[in-house]
């Protein structure tokens, strides 16, 4: 390994994604990045009560971690989806991070929310898991963050690449103007807005500053995400960037030229609607996630909510 890049130092480089740094060089660069994304874009202000979406892995932790050094005062939310083997082990571990932070936790789980876990839903559903899980985990998100005012989440810029390629893969241009370290394009009363402080740093950095830090989280996936259009974008990225290093922050920094003018354009014609059913934001008479679960009651279910659903 080659010596650490900041000009006063000579200790080896510890990790070498961008340039090499040494462990403590590395922190102050990860963290400033962080910071200066957070200043650049207002994504938290001194009246904000924040709360963070945590799954226990390494980006959630790593913004945990982050904002309650600098802001103080904030909460963890935990959604557990019911998926063995993953989520219950992922939840331990953030259960200890915030009890040795003393971070208050929130969970809430699709069985108590929706009667029923992912697993179960996942024998009677022939959509592919994440886009279950997906809109259920958007849903109970924001109706368990009501009383605070953002929603900090460990999105990173490989996820970020990934999201802008999905919609422009999918032509959904409407979908992509909701993107951004700053996510919405008009303000729902209903809403909680969502804020992406790692929206910059690399999946690899921030597994890297996870580890130095010593979070005591696991590098582990979730078994559905092989299944997933995003797995695919995200394979088809990770070549790419390989043979042609800086592809994903190319498409990240050129996205956000074109970011306020797509805003701008949706904003004008958003139509503000909510679900009848249970009241959160929706874009159609009945919202995603009423449909899944309204689906899920029924004796033969799914097939109706996959063709209502390929509607929106
Ligand atoms: Fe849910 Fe898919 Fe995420 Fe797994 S990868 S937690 S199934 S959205």
């Amino acid at each position: 390994m080659v010596s650490c890049s900041h000009s006063k130092c000579g200790e080896n480089g510890v990790i070498n994604v961008t340039n090499p740094y040494c462990k403590s060089h590395f922190i102050k660069y990860f963290e400033s990045k962080v910071a200066a994304t957070i200043k650049k874009y207002k994504l938290i202000g001194k009246n904000d009560k924040i709360i963070v979406a945590c799954s226990g892995g390494k980006d959630s932790t790593t913004v945990l971690y982050l904002l309650n050094k600098w802001f103080g005062n904030v909460t963890a939310l935990a959604i557990d989806e019911g998926i063995p083997s993953y989520r219950n082990l992922t939840l331990e571990d953030l259960r200890s991070f915030c009890n040795r932070n003393k971070i208050p936790l929130k969970t809430v789980s699709y069985k108590e929310a929706f009667g029923f876990s992912l697993h179960e839903a996942l024998k009677k559903v022939t959509v592919l898991p994440c886009n279950i899980c997906g809109t259920l985990r958007r849903y109970l998100l924001n109706s368990a963050a009501k009383g605070f005012t953002k929603i900090a989440t460990g999105h990173n810029l490989d996820d970020e690449a990934q999201s802008i390629m999905m919609n422009f893969f999918k032509g959904n241009l409407e979908l992509a103007a909701r993107l951004g370290p700053l996510t919405g394009i008009v303000k729902y009363a209903k809403f909680v807005p969502r804020v992406k402080p790692l929206y910059f740093c690399y999946e690899k950095e921030i597994a890297a500053y996870a580890f130095l830090q010593n979070f005591g989280v696991r590098f582990a996936e979730c078994p559905h995400s092989r299944v997933s259009f995003r797995a695919a974008v995200r394979d088809f990225l990770n070549d790419l960037e390989q043979q042609l290093p800086g592809t994903k922050k190319n498409i990240v920094n050129n996205f956000l030229k074109l970011l306020p003018q797509l805003k701008k354009k949706y904003a004008a014609v958003a139509d503000i609607k909510y679900c009848s059913s249970c009241g959160e934001p929706s874009s159609n008479e009945l919202c995603k996630a009423c449909i899944y679960v309204n689906s899920l009651k029924e004796p033969a279910p799914i097939a109706a909510a996959a063709v209502a659903i390929a509607k929106f």
